[in-house]
């Protein structure tokens, strides 16, 4: 999902401005609760900010204030009995990935007798092999420690940067670009040098970006009344009061862009843990961005549903529930200067599988997969105890550690430390995690194409999904077969529903949502699709809710304890790689620090 980048913007439209419910211009009925498809259903969405450009006509808004209701009737309709909806399909496909059933062995095994199991030795145990703990190890092993082992319970490593292959590409199932990073980001900017990001630099260390890993032109386009448009912003039919918004909008940004602490830090930059502390600017965390919007006066339908978009894309949360701190550090944060665009994106057919790959692989043998991490505990011998499950040994394993970096969520911290402090497993359970539903949809060639040409992010105003990337856009094949990953953030419902409701999805009902969703904009799309692999993020990621980013628990948590270190981007209260790695590599150097 996709950050500041100008959204081809729109000049004055001709028609109105007025909140009217979206219309389809007849390609493509539209569908909402009270008009769904035949025997069916369906809905709308996405966006960044941006600087006016082209624009087409034509007097359509997006229906941001019906967005929620859009989204249950779009989950609605492969549980509802109505005719027409039972089509079987000709593809065939599978629920993939995130073991829940070994997640749940941490809980359910509270009580393990350990004592006759005579444990490996060694320096550092990492539990989780995300992005957070495969950085952890590679900053071990650059600062020459390599004695430790890196435990993952899934049989792959990437946690929600994983990927898959087939004979046509490869393709992400969660986070699949990063924006080139600034000097504040020395890891980041290591770690791209090494999977051959950066191919030279300039005068005074500037890197210069390998241009095939920098998002190929055109990176992404809206579909709105019937048609592909260029870009984010939704203008088709923008009155000039849309465009005053949406400029008084970047104006605002841009204050935040330029704007500095008495100590010269921003307010917002990457990592997080760069950006001021100083109070003009961490108040913002305690409102939502609708609220902050409304401070503004900005109430623009189609500004609503770019910042709406955004909070989705980024944070899997819609504006009412996203800090209005995380809502301007989205557009904020990735901008080099005050009216400069954003910085470009890096990515590959693979997403950040490629960076995980590489971690993975400088790693070699210390990472051991299929090991769900049960209790770690701090011994009488100045040591810590690591105890496993091995999926394929059946058996419980043990090691003794100096140290250990758990590079877990944090919601499951509590299960695995049973001996942590009551005051740090509360901070634990402050965490809360949004829901996502993810699909990769194999094409055996693309569908036709109504207006703007195919984008690497493809956005559905008039849907709650975030639409699909290209796999093989980066690659420059643009005819033939592809493979989509489409996403869906699940904000109609409290999160423990919407886990609840995700873990009872069958593939069947899965496949019918993605594929009514992309219907909207591809209604010829069924026929050529050959495979549809469906991916439930239960805790896909941490809700960047008001209070929690500036509040207390964060920052609790993150602290180490006995010999226990804390890595996972959830410690930052947003969910990003850069954070990621930042706290990977921070956990690592609490380690050397300590030995
Ligand atoms: C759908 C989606 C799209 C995203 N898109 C982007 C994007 O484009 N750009 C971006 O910057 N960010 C994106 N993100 C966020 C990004 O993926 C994360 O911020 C980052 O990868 C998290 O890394 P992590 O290591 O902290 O956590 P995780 O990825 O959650 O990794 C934790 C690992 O620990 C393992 N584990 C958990 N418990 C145990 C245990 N008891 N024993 C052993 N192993 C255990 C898990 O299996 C997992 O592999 C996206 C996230 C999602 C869900």
């Amino acid at each position: 999902m996709e950050l500041n980048k100008s959204p081809a913007s729109p000049t004055p439209g001709t028609g109105s401005t007025s909140e009217s419910p979206s219309a389809n211009n007849g390609k493509n009925p539209g569908f909402s609760p009270d008009n769904p498809p035949p025997g069916c259903g369906r809905s709308p969405e996405r966006a960044t900010p941006a600087r006016p450009r082209a624009s087409p006509s034509v007097t359509k808004v997006p229906q941001y204030v019906t967005r929620r209701d859009a989204l249950k009737a779009l989950l609605a309709l492969p549980l509802a009995t109505l005719p027409g909806c039972s089509k079987p399909n000709h593809f065939t496909g599978e629920i993939v990935g995130a073991s829940a059933a070994l997640g749940h062995r941490v809980r359910e095994l509270a009580a393990i007798d350990t004592a006759s199991l005579s444990p490996q030795t060694t320096e550092v145990v990492i539990v989780g092999g995300g992005l957070a703990g495969l950085s952890a190890g590679w900053r071990l092993m650059k600062n020459g420690h390599s004695d430790f082992v890196l435990l993952e319970v899934e049989p792959q490593t990437g946690g929600t940067a994983a990927s898959g292959t087939s004979q046509v590409t490869a393709y992400p199932w969660g986070a699949h670009y990063v924006p080139t990073p600034g000097p504040d980001n020395p890891a980041l900017l290591d770690i791209l040098g090494e999977v051959g990001a950066i191919e030279s630099h300039a005068a005074g260390g500037t890197p210069v970006f390998a241009e095939q890993f920098l998002c190929r032109e055109p990176e992404e386009r809206v579909f709105q009344n019937g048609q592909w448009h260029e870009g984010l912003y939704p203008g088709d039919g923008a009155a000039e009061s849309d465009l005053e918004e949406l400029r008084r909008f970047q104006a605002e940004v841009d204050r935040w862009v330029a704007w500095r602490d008495a100590q010269g830090r921003r307010a917002f930059t990457l990592p997080l843990s760069q950006c001021s502390r100083a109070a003009e600017a961490t108040a913002l965390d305690r409102i939502t961005m609708t609220d902050w919007m409304n401070q503004q006066a900005l109430t623009s339908s189609r500004l609503k549903w770019l910042v709406d978009y955004s909070c989705r894309d980024d944070y899997g949360t819609t504006a009412d529930e996203t800090s209005a701190w995380a809502g301007l550090f989205y557009f904020a944060s990735r901008q080099p200067a005050p009216g400069s665009e954003s910085a470009p994106l890096l990515t590959w057919p693979e997403g950040l599988g490629r960076i995980v790959n590489h971690l993975a692989d400088a790693l070699g043998q210390r990472v051991q997969t299929g090991l769900a991490v049960l209790r770690v505990a701090p011994s009488t011998d100045g040591r810590t105890d690591v105890i496993a499950w091995s999926a394929a040994g059946n058996r419980l394993v043990r090691w003794s550690a100096r140290h250990v970096i758990l590079a877990i969520p944090q919601f499951i911290v509590p299960y695995v430390v049973p001996s942590l402090p009551a005051d740090r497993q509360s901070a634990c359970r402050a965490f809360e995690y949004g829901s996502w539903l993810v699909a990769n949809v194999h094409l055996s060639g693309r569908p036709t194409n109504a207006g703007f040409e195919p984008a690497w992010d493809n956005v559905l105003v008039e849907s709650p999904s975030l639409g699909y990337v290209a796999a093989t856009h980066q690659t420059g094949r643009d005819h033939g077969p592809t493979v989509w990953t489409w996403y869906l953030p699940l904000t109609d419902r409290p999160p423990r529903e919407a886990r609840e409701w995700l873990q009872g999805l069958t593939w069947e009902q899965a496949a019918a949502i993605v594929v009514k969703d992309l219907e909207i904009a591809h209604p010829d799309i069924r026929p050529l699709i050959t495979r549809l692999d469906v991916m439930k993020w239960g805790h896909a990621m941490v809700r960047s809710q008001p209070g929690f980013i500036w509040g207390p628990d964060r920052e609790r948590a993150a602290g180490p304890w006995e010999s226990i270190h804390f890595a996972g981007t959830d410690l930052s209260g947003i969910p990003l790689c850069e954070e990621a790695i930042h706290h990977g590599v921070r956990a690592a150097d609490e380690v050397l620090q300590a030995t």
